[in-house]
C-alpha cells in the first residue's frame, strides 16, 4: 500500500525550531512536502492558498500568542487539522487548544521524527472522522428536525429530552424549546396511562403502534400514533398523528350505521338497540314499545315538489320526531317516509299512547319547504315487548302491522297492535294467492243485472258484475275481493278478464237478435289510470267484434275526480269512437259540478243508499230530485240504483228518472238467465 504525500504548513517564528521540524522529515522527501510561514500572517495567506494536509502551529509568534492563533486558523480552513507546538511549561494550555478544536499537541524538546510523524498522520485521521461524524450527524439532524413524523426523546423521570418540529407542530407549540420545557407527563390523559406504558416498555423494551389521546397546547385533541423504544433510561419515541385518520373511521363508521340524509340510526343500528333493550328488559321486567311511523301522504307530495323537497320534508320531519322524545329514545329512519321509534323504558300503555299522541300532534304544524307550506299526518302502530313478541324482527313487523291498520281507519291515528292483525294480514295472503290461481284457473263468472227503461220498459243496458266461483269458500261478491285485487295489482288482470268477458258475451247477444243491449263495465281506478287503457279497450273491442256504442264503462267519482286533468283527454277520445261512460255511486263522492260539465259523460247513476232511504229519510227525496233534475240540466241520463219496491219505483216515476236497476226488476244473474229475462 502507498501512502498519500502529506502537504505540511509549519507556522513557525523560531529558526532553529523549524530547521529542527525539517531536518526530522528531510530524509524521506517523497512523502512529505513542508513550506513555512514565520508568522500567523503569512500563515493564513498560505492556507488561504495552498491545499494543506495539516498545519503545524507554534504556540508563540510574533504576531499571535497563544491559542488565539486557533480560531483565525480555523475560520480559513475549517477542514485541515492543526498540531500545536508547545514548550515545556506550556501544556496546560495545550490542553486548552484541544478543546478549541485542534487535534494533537507535541513539547518541541521531546520531539523526535517517529512521534512527529505519528501525530500528523493520526491527527489527519482523527480529524476526517470526526468531520465525517459531523457530517452524519448533521443529516440526521435535519432529517429528524425535517421528518414529517414526531421524534422525541424522553427519560424515565418523565423530562423532554429532544423533540422535532413535526412534534412540536403537532401539539401546536412554538418552538421545540417550549416543549421540552415541560414534563412528558403533561402530553397524557392521565400520569398514568405513561406509567402503564413504560411499565410495557420496562418488560418489552419496545412497543409499537400504541394509539393514545393527546391535547394540544390550545386544548385541541389529537389521535397519536406512537412506537416507542427503550435504551437504558432513555425512552425514544416516533408519533404519527391519526386524528384525521381517526375521523374518517368514526365517519365511515357512522355511515353504516346512520341514514345519510336525516341523520338518524339506521335499521341495523335500531336493531342494535331493540336488542340491547330487550335484554335489559327480560332482566328488569319493564315494558319496551316500538311504534311504527309512516307519514300519510308522501308520496303526493313527493311527485308535486319533487324530490328534493321530499328530502328535505323527511329530514323536517326527524327533527320534529325528536322533540317528542327523550333523549333515552331511539328514532331510527327505516326508508322512504317510514320512521321506527324505540321507547326502551316503559310501564304502562298510557304513557305510550301519550307519546304516540303528542307526535300526531307535532305533525298539525305544517312544514315549510321551499316557500311551500306541507300539510302532512302520520299514521302509527304500536307493539309491546312482551306480549307483542320477544325478538326484534317480529315487534318490528307487529308495529308495521298496527300501522297499516292505522293507515286504514283513516290515517292520522295511531293503533296498538293484536293479533287478531296477524291472523287476518295471513288470511289476506292466502286469499291473494288463491285468487291469483283462481283468475287463471278461470274461477271468475260474470254476473248481468238488467237496467230498465222507466218510460218504455225496456231493457236497453246490462251491468256486468264479477264474482268469483272460489272452490273453497262458493262464491264471492266483488266487496269481498275486488279490495284485495286493488291493493295487490290483481284487479287490472280482473277488469282485463271483465272486459273481454262482458264485450263478447253481448256479441253474443247480438249474434242471438238481441242488437239493443250495450253492457255496462265496471272499471276500477287502478286499472283506469294505466297509460295504455285506451288500447286494451280497443284492442278488445277490435278482437270481439262488438261495435263500441255496444259499450260502457262505470267510473266512480272518485276515480274520475283524481288526476281529473289527465282523465279527460283519454276519456274524450274514448267517447268519441262511441264508448257509453257512467259516473256510478253519483252523490257519494264529491264531484266538482263544473267538472261535471267538462266530462265526456252520458250517464250519472245515482247511489243506491238514496233509493234504499227514500222511504224511511225524506231528505232522500229531496237529494233524489235534486240530483235528477241537475243530471238532466246537464243533459245527462239518470239511473236509479238499488231499485227493491214498488214505491220506489213509482217515485222515481214522478221525479221522471229514466232508467231503474234493482232486485224488483232482477238480482244480477248468469248470461243465460239473462237472456230468459230478456224474453
Ligand atoms: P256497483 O257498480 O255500484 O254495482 C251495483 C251493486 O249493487 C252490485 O253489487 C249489485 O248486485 C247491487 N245491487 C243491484 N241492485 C240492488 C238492489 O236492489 N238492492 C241492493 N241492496 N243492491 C243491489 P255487487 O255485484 O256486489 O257489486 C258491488 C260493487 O263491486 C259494484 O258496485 C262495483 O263497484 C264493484 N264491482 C262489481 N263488478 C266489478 C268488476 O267487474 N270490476 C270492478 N272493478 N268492480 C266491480
Ligand atoms: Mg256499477
Ligand atoms: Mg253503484
Amino acid at each position: 500500500m502507498t501512502t498519500k504525500k502529506l502537504h505540511i504548513l509549519l507556522i513557525e517564528d523560531n529558526p532553529g525550531d523549524v530547521r529542527l521540524i525539517q531536518e526530522m522529515l528531510g530524509k524521506v522527501k517523497k512523502e512529505y512536502s513542508l513550506e513555512h510561514a514565520g508568522t500567523l500572517a503569512e500563515g493564513l495567506d498560505k492556507l488561504s492558498k495552498g491545499l494543506f494536509d495539516v498545519t503545524l502551529l507554534d504556540m508563540n509568534l510574533p504576531d499571535s500568542s497563544g491559542i488565539d492563533s486557533i480560531p483565525e486558523i480555523k475560520k480559513i480552513s475549517p477542514k485541515i487539522p492543526i498540531v500545536m507546538l508547545t514548550g515545556f511549561d506550556d501544556e496546560e494550555t495545550a490542553v486548552a487548544a484541544l478543546h478549541l478544536g485542534v487535534q494533537d499537541y507535541l513539547i518541541k524538546d521531546r520531539i523526535d521524527r517517529t512521534l512527529l510523524l505519528r501525530s500528523l498522520r493520526y491527527s489527519i485521521e482523527r480529524k476526517r472522522t470526526l468531520d465525517a461524524l459531523v457530517e452524519s450527524e448533521e443529516k440526521y439532524k435535519s432529517l429528524v428536525d425535517n421528518a414529517l413524523t414526531g421524534v422525541y426523546k424522553t427519560n424515565l423521570d418523565g423530562d423532554i429530552l429532544f423533540a422535532n418540529h413535526a412534534l412540536t407542530e403537532m401539539l401546536e407549540y412554538e418552538s421545540p424549546e417550549e416543549l421540552m420545557s415541560l414534563r412528558a407527563f403533561s402530553l397524557y390523559r392521565t400520569p398514568e396511562e405513561r406509567n402503564n406504558l413504560i411499565g410495557t416498555l420496562q418488560k418489552t423494551g419496545k412497543v409499537t403502534n400504541y394509539e393514545m389521546e393527546a391535547v394540544t397546547k390550545t386544548g385541541k385533541p389529537k389521535n397519536l400514533l406512537l412506537s416507542l423504544t427503550l435504551i437504558g433510561d432513555v425512552i425514544s419515541g416516533m408519533i404519527i398523528d391519526i386524528t384525521d385518520r381517526k375521523r374518517m373511521e368514526e365517519t365511515i363508521k357512522h355511515q353504516a350505521f346512520h341514514d345519510i340524509l336525516t341523520g338518524l340510526p339506521n335499521r341495523l343500528l335500531f336493531l342494535d338497540h331493540l336488542v340491547l333493550a330487550l335484554k335489559q328488559a327480560s332482566r328488569d321486567h319493564h315494558m319496551v314499545a316500538v311504534m311504527y311511523l309512516d307519514l300519510d301522504n308522501f308520496k303526493e307530495i313527493n311527485d308535486s315538489l319533487g324530490h328534493a323537497s321530499g328530502d328535505e320534508l323527511l329530514t323536517a320531519v326527524a327533527q320534529r320526531l325528536k322533540t317528542c322524545l327523550r333523549d333515552s329514545d331511539t328514532i331510527a329512519r327505516l326508508g322512504g317516509d317510514e320512521y321506527c321509534i324505540l321507547l326502551s323504558k316503559t310501564d304502562s300503555e298510557d304513557d305510550i299512547t301519550v307519546i304516540a299522541k303528542k307526535t300526531i300532534l307535532a305533525f298539525r304544524q305544517p312544514f315549510v319547504i321551499d316557500d311551500h307550506t306541507i300539510h302532512t299526518s302520520t299514521s302509527i302502530g304500536i307493539s309491546l315487548y312482551p306480549s307483542d313478541g320477544n325478538d326484534p324482527e317480529a315487534l318490528i313487523k307487529n308495529a308495521d302491522m298496527a300501522m297499516y291498520n292505522a293507515k286504514k281507519r283513516g290515517k292520522n291515528n295511531c293503533q296498538f297492535y293484536n293479533p287478531a292483525m296477524n291472523t287476518r294480514a295471513l288470511e289476506r295472503m292466502k286469499l291473494t294467492n288463491s285468487m291469483r290461481r283462481g283468475i287463471k284457473s278461470g274461477e271468475l263468472v260474470l254476473h248481468y243485472q238488467p237496467q230498465v227503461s222507466l218510460d218504455t220498459g225496456k231493457v236497453r243496458y246490462a251491468e256486468a258484475l264479477v264474482r268469483w266461483q272460489n272452490p273453497e269458500t262458493g262464491m264471492l261478491a266483488p266487496m269481498q275481493f275486488i279490495p284485495l285485487a286493488e291493493e295487490s295489482g290483481l284487479i287490472s288482470e280482473i277488469d282485463e278478464w271483465v272486459l273481454r268477458t262482458a264485450c263478447a258475451q253481448n256479441r253474443e247477444w247480438q249474434k242471438a237478435g238481441y242488437s239493443e243491449i250495450c253492457v255496462m263495465v265496471n272499471l276500477s281506478p287502478r286499472h283506469f289510470q294505466r297509460p295504455d287503457f285506451m288500447e286494451t279497450v280497443s284492442d278488445i273491442l277490435e278482437e270481439t267484434g262488438l261495435p263500441s256504442q255496444s259499450l260502457g264503462i262505470e267510473i266512480t267519482e272518485r276515480t274520475v275526480m283524481k288526476d281529473i286533468e289527465l282523465t279527460i283527454p283519454s276519456l274524450t277520445k274514448l267517447s268519441k269512437t262511441g264508448v257509453r261512460f257512467c259516473i256510478d255511486d253519483f252523490g257519494v263522492g264529491y264531484s266538482s259540478l263544473n267538472y261535471l260539465k267538462k266530462l265526456p259523460v252520458q250517464m250519472l247513476k245515482i247511489d243506491k243508499s238514496f233509493i234504499l232511504g227514500l222511504s224511511s229519510d225524506p231528505d232522500y227525496k229531496t237529494i233524489t230530485n235534486a240530483i235528477i233534475n241537475l243530471a238532466h240540466s246537464l243533459k245527462l241520463k239518470v239511473v236509479a240504483e238499488g231499485v227493491e219496491n214498488e214505491d220506489q219505483l213509482a217515485f222515481l216515476q214522478i221525479l221522471r228518472c229514466d232508467e231503474a236497476q234493482g232486485f224488483h226488476f232482477s238480482r244480477p244473474v248468469p248470461a243465460d238467465e239473462f237472456v230468459r229475462f230478456l224474453q
